[in-house]
């Protein structure tokens, strides 16, 4: 079997959505390949007073709609390839919810969790130096990602600002609040998975609390959606981590579960009718829609095969596989797909971005009405198209944005 790359899963995807649309073959040229890349070695001094060097990037794929936007991932697992995927979603998403920005992405290959607080401090600082040239609040616009949080964004502001010489807080967004963060970035992610979860089920003609929901991931995504859901009265069947997962056919205590993993492995969380289970086994549960809030390649051809739920949403980036995709479609399961389903960390992140831009605060309800607004219409955009045009959601979404993007190309044209 070929090793998985996560670039030729959205080329695939980009082909297919092309193809649909008989897109010319100009415009598929441009927006096939990153606009620029960017490799750094970044040499830190470790508490030990010895020496690392850890490898990072930062790649910006279209900054056609706008300043690159996308965050910035610390993984033992982030590479070139990874990267330049992640970058090319962002793309994608940023014009289905058409927000004016491109797409970009940064990380570095490192296990955060093995350094110290002083060393991961240097490590962003050092890395922020070194991308410096490529962001900006104009250019390009990081944000949280996988193993980064409000401290590492905090960081790289004040890094960016030192060196200008003055306070830049535009130059990334999910920041702390009390820096020029916005209310409601934070949960704003798992917010938007539970919208658009509770538009398509009311498509379906089905209500969330009437549903099981299995989730995996417990982190930024996946434990604010959880969170969310049981908070709306829905049965949460199971949820996992890194370490492994629970499941209860009557519903698992969300808050209690999150509570108890801040300070304990989930391995040692007991209750009468919770099973351990694994990741494999949560993600081929007995549930009604299933949460993918980890990483990519969960949902391989092998796991689309044993897949029970009837609906998936993608709250996490590229899980699914081209292979897996086409099983899941036979199979009549319907994939709310990542460029739309996790949109709404972007969409804060933008609300962030316009207050910094202006030097205002909005309150908290004012960014939930405007995310919400923001993703009921970029999910009527893309059923639109699903219905009209007989295709996965998918397909659609990448249309939606494909069409978006065309229209700034051919208006702005080629240079020179
Ligand atoms: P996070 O680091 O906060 O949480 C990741 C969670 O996944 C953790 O609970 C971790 O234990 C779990 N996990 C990791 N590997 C796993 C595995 N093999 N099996 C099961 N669980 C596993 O990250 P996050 O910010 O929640 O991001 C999760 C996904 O959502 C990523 O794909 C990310 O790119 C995407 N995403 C995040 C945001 C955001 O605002 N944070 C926005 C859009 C998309």
């Amino acid at each position: 079997m070929s090793k998985y790359n996560p670039y030729d899963n959205f080329l695939d995807v980009l082909q297919q959505a092309a193809s649909e649309i008989q897109l010319e073959s100009n415009d598929y040229e441009t927006i096939k390949y990153p606009e620029r890349e960017l490799k750094v070695s970044i040499p830190i001094e470790m508490d030990d007073g010895t020496l690392r060097v850890f490898e990072g990037y930062r790649v910006q794929h279209s900054t056609l709609r706008g300043p690159g936007k996308g965050g910035i991932r610390y993984h033992p697992d982030v590479n070139i390839d990874e990267v330049k995927a992640l970058a090319a979603w962002m793309t994608f998403k940023c014009a289905v919810v058409n927000i004016p920005y491109g797409g970009a992405k940064g990380g570095i290959t490192v296990d955060p969790k093995t350094l110290s607080f002083n060393e991961l401090k240097r490590l962003t600082r050092r890395y922020t130096a070194m991308i410096l040239p490529l962001i900006g609040p104009e250019r390009d616009i990081p944000a949280p990602d996988v193993g980064t949080n409000a401290q590492v964004m905090d960081w790289i502001m004040d890094t960016y600002s030192i060196m200008k010489g003055y306070t830049v807080p535009g130059v990334v967004t999910g920041k702390h609040i009390d820096i020029g963060g916005s209310l409601g970035r934070a949960e704003a992610t798992g917010r938007g998975v539970m919208i658009i979860t509770e538009e398509m089920l009311t498509k379906l003609g089905k209500r969330p609390i009437d549903c099981k929901i299995a989730i995996q991931g417990m982190g930024n995504v996946g434990g604010i959606s959880a969170k969310l859901f049981a908070s709306i009265g829905c049965k949460i069947t199971a949820i996992s981590n890194v370490s492994g997962g629970l499941y209860c056919a009557d519903g698992l205590d969300i808050p209690e579960i999150m509570e108890f993993v801040k300070t304990s492995p989930i391995t040692e969380y007991k209750r009468k009718g919770v099973k351990h289970i694994t990741n494999r086994e949560l993600l081929t549960s007995d549930c009604d829609v299933l949460v993918l809030a980890a990483l990519e390649n969960q949902i391989t051809a092998e796991i689309a095969h044993l897949v029970k739920a009837k609906m998936i949403v993608e709250g996490a980036n590229g899980p699914t596989t081209v292979e897996a995709d086409k099983i899941l479609n036979d199979k009549e399961i319907i994939v709310v797909p990542d460029i739309l389903a996790n949109a709404g960390g972007v969409v804060v992140s933008y609300c962030e971005w316009v207050q910094n831009l202006q030097s205002l605060n909005w309150d908290e309800n004012d960014v939930n009405i405007t995310l919400k607004k923001v993703m009921i219409r970029a999910f009527d955009s893309v059923y639109e198209i699903t219905k009209k045009r007989g295709i996965p959601m998918r397909l659609a979404a990448y249309i939606v944005a494909l069409e978006r993007l065309c229209v700034s190309r051919n208006l702005r044209g080629i240079f020179p």
